[in-house]
């Protein structure tokens, strides 16, 4: 990437816009991302960004991919860090389009940071994040007057995941939602069952939230690894535990029986 200023006599620095993508359908935007989407002359995106979602882009907009995939090619964070500000001292408003939200584990925080710390300016445009796209979607309600006043969301793949206190956080009247929680669902279900929830507990496992091939698999806690397995499931997904699991299940059910009856 050219890193030299187009107009070197531009006096003033450009913005980096760190801004939610959300989960997928581009109706789930913001207008305010879909206007910076539309005008932005530079993108730098996540690879969770919806390729619906960079069609929006104008046709002569440079768009700079930084996914991150655990295989693949990826971009440090640094480098990221150090692009965006790199393009903005040249005087380019820069697009930091993230999948969901740019501060439910975006790394949104880190880079508006270094923006900071090297004087470029940011501004944040909130997205939907998975967990309310793949709720919504679903059907599923994270918080409900009869089985849950409490939501939390957690990361499932960090480091010393079994040692982590998560007691507390699932279980009667509480929703639990894991992010990059599928490589990791055994282990965690059976931190959750250590930790005291019932094996029965209802979860769900909610794939490409939003979008077209969306697929929803539920189950007992205790069948989680399997239920992953079984059904192949792929990234994105997250995992919900608790009761409001089972609500749309239910009642959908009902539905289908009375159809029958
Ligand atoms: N900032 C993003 C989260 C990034 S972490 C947000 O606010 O949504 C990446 C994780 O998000 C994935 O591993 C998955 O757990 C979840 N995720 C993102 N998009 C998703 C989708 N469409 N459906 C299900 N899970 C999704």
């Amino acid at each position: 990437m050219n890193a030299v200023p187009l107009n070197p006599s531009r006096p003033s620095a450009g913005k980096v816009w760190l801004v939610g993508a959300g989960p997928g359908d581009p109706d789930l935007l913001t207008l305010r991302a879909a206007r910076l989407i539309m005008s932005a002359d530079l993108i730098v995106h996540d690879g969770l960004v919806d390729p619906a979602v960079l069609a929006m882009a104008r046709a002569d907009a440079q768009l700079v991919s930084v996914a991150k995939r655990r295989s693949r090619h990826t971009m440090a964070q640094d480098d990221i860090n150090a692009l965006l500000v790199r393009e903005a001292l040249s005087g380019r408003d820069v697009l930091r389009l993230k999948g969901g939200d740019p501060f439910i584990f975006g790394r949104g925080g880190e880079e508006a940071e270094a923006c900071r710390a090297a004087g470029v300016a940011v501004e944040v445009v909130p997205g939907i994040t998975a967990a309310m796209g793949a709720a919504a979607a679903a059907q599923m309600p994270l918080t409900h007057r009869d089985s849950a006043s409490v939501v939390s969301f957690v990361a499932g793949q960090c480091k010393g995941l079994t040692e982590q206190d998560w007691s507390g956080l699932a279980g009667k009247g509480r929703t639990l939602v894991i992010y990059m929680g599928l490589a990791t669902a055994e282990v965690i279900a059976d931190k959750l069952m250590a930790d005291g929830l019932a094996p029965d507990m209802p979860v769900a496992v909610i794939e490409k939230a939003t979008r077209a091939d969306m697929r929803v698999q539920r189950g007992p806690l205790a069948g989680l690894g399997a239920l992953v397995a079984e059904h192949r499931v792929v990234s994105p997904a997250i995992i919900v535990i608790g009761d409001v699991t089972a609500i749309n299940d239910k009642e959908m059910r009902k539905l289908a029986l009375e159809a029958i009856s």
